[in-house]
């Protein structure tokens, strides 16, 4: 039956959710739009995950030539081209805004370039244009939050670190979360001296040992990490950044970036006019299956402020696609979401931390091993890996996996399919493991703490 609006659907935003959520609505029948105002693919292809793990790669370059003696290969001379690799990672994220608007284009999805705002339940302005919808998906993702301090202005946020015209040479980076963490890795990585200032007793959430482990690691490689540690002004002289701490002292930097968390985006997006209000952070309130108070309007991802990670918003797109064109309420499931790190080294993790399973009244078997990878005996590095297994004493299921280590965000998927599916210790135990490999050290964990 031809709906008597435009389209069946009109997605607010083309990034990780949107995307994602067009495609699966039109192949199921729907005429679908969507509205972007920025760049196919958003936050993840163009200053998010995707050019962040490139920058990841490229910093890693560092350790592999200082380490390549050890193995026997005489390395030149060396430098890094930040220009030049600049340039590599733009003409990427370019190949792949090209490639999400063929898929987009492949599925018939209606593209509209330009900011989208809602006018009513059904209706929609683009940039002086109604369209009607019978449903709209809000998929806006979220931008840079940065405190109000005198001189915020002299600094950047993870949007420009993508673009700097040179490398810093002196760099400091204001926050304790992922894009901090990882930032201070891969700068460190390119040879800019780091320092890392967190106001609180340790950076990042999850399991202790790790985030410990992590910092003694991060030390080790010379990064200047601070806790405790408040930025109350910034001062420009010439191209210098001087930087007042809270304790009073003075330190002159290249670049400050900020990674102070993300609000979510609902900029001019005419929520007043169908009567939604954001929750006190800033995002839109929806039920489990992502509908607003509207019954129409349903929002996704980053403006949702439930699990800020691409593969969330994605879930979250496929499931309101499948609610409103398969017939069936279907509701994203946040259980077991396995998330990394890239910090140097990477933290992968699933599940509980031992902290909050024994909050949850759980009585915990707790099996770890501290170990050097045999890559890293010849390489001269001594980079160490944690492992860390939460378990269930009553029921023997796993709760949780804490991994620090060289590849730890690629062996943890694996392992994080079995965990959704219950898997026991006694279950890791009778599995043989793969030698010689850091992974095996999963499955061979005998005696808990
Ligand atoms: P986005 O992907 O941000 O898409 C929103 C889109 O909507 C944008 O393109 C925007 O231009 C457009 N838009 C907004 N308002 C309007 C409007 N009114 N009209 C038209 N268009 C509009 N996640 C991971 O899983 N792994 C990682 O390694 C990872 N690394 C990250 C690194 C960084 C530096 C950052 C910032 C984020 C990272 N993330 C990572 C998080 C991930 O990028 C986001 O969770 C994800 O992109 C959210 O998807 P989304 O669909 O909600 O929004
Ligand atoms: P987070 O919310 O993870 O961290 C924000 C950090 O900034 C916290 O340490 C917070 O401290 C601190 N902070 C907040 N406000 C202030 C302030 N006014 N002054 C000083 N410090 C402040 O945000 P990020 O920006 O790091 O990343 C946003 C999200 O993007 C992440 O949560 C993650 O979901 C996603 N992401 C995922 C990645 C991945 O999957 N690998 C990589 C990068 C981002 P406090 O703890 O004290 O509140």
């Amino acid at each position: 039956m031809m709906s008597r609006h435009d389209y069946d659907l009109f997605v607010i935003g083309a990034g990780s959710g949107g995307v994602r959520a067009c495609r699966m609505a039109a192949h199921y029948g729907a005429r679908v739009a969507v509205a972007e105002e920025r760049y196919v693919g958003g936050t993840c292809v163009n200053v998010g995950c995707v050019p962040k793990k490139l920058m990841w790669y490229a910093s890693h370059m560092r350790d592999l030539f200082a380490e390549a003696g050890g193995y026997g290969w005489l390395v030149g001379p060396r430098d890094f081209d930040w220009p030049a690799f600049r340039a590599n990672k733009n003409r990427e994220v370019q190949r792949l805004n090209r490639i999400y608007d063929s898929l987009l284009e492949k599925a018939e999805v209606s593209r509209v370039d330009g900011h989208a705002r809602i006018t009513s339940r059904h209706t929609l302005d683009v940039g002086g244009r109604e369209i009607t919808a019978a449903a709209i998906l809000v998929a806006t993702g979220s931008w840079p939050r940065m405190p109000a301090i005198p001189g915020i202005e002299h600094a950047v946020t993870s949007n420009e670190a993508f673009y700097l015209d040179s490398l810093p040479g002196r760099l400091l980076l204001v926050g304790g979360g992922y894009i901090a963490v990882e930032f201070a890795g891969i700068f460190d990585g390119f040879g800019s001296r780091v320092t890392l200032s967190y106001r609180g007793d340790l950076f990042l959430r999850g399991d202790d040992d790790i985030r410990q482990a992590l910092y003694k690691e991060m030390t080790a490689k010379d990064m200047d990490v601070r806790f405790q540690s408040r930025v109350v002004s910034i001062e420009r002289e010439g191209d210098e950044k001087i930087t007042v701490f809270e304790d009073g002292s003075r330190e002159t930097y290249d670049e400050i970036i900020f990674a102070t968390g993300r609000r979510p985006m609902t900029d001019n997006l005419g929520l007043e006019s169908v009567g939604i209000v954001p929750d006190e952070f800033g995002a839109i309130e929806v039920d489990a299956f992502c509908k607003t108070g509207v019954d129409s309007i349903y929002a996704i991802g980053d403006v949702i402020h439930r699990m800020e990670l691409t593969p969330v918003a994605i879930a979250e797109g496929m499931a309101v696609a499948r609610t409103l064109f398969q017939g069936q309420p279907v509701a994203p499931d946040y259980n077991s979401v396995p998330t990394a790190v890239f910090s140097q080294p990477p933290i992968g993790t699933v599940g509980l931390t031992e902290a909050k399973a024994r909050e949850e009244g759980y009585r915990v078997r707790i099996y770890r091993s501290r170990f050097r990878p045999l890559k890293n005996t010849l390489s001269g590095s001594r980079e160490e890996a944690l492992f860390k297994l939460v378990v269930d004493d009553a029921s023997d299921r796993v709760l949780g996996i804490h991994l620090l280590g060289t590849d730890v965000p690629e062996m943890l998927q694996g392992f994080a399919v079995a965990m959704k599916h219950g898997v026991t210790k006694a279950q890791f135990d009778t599995t043989v493991g793969i030698h010689p490999t850091g992974a095996e050290e999963l499955v061979t964990m005998r005696e808990p703490d």
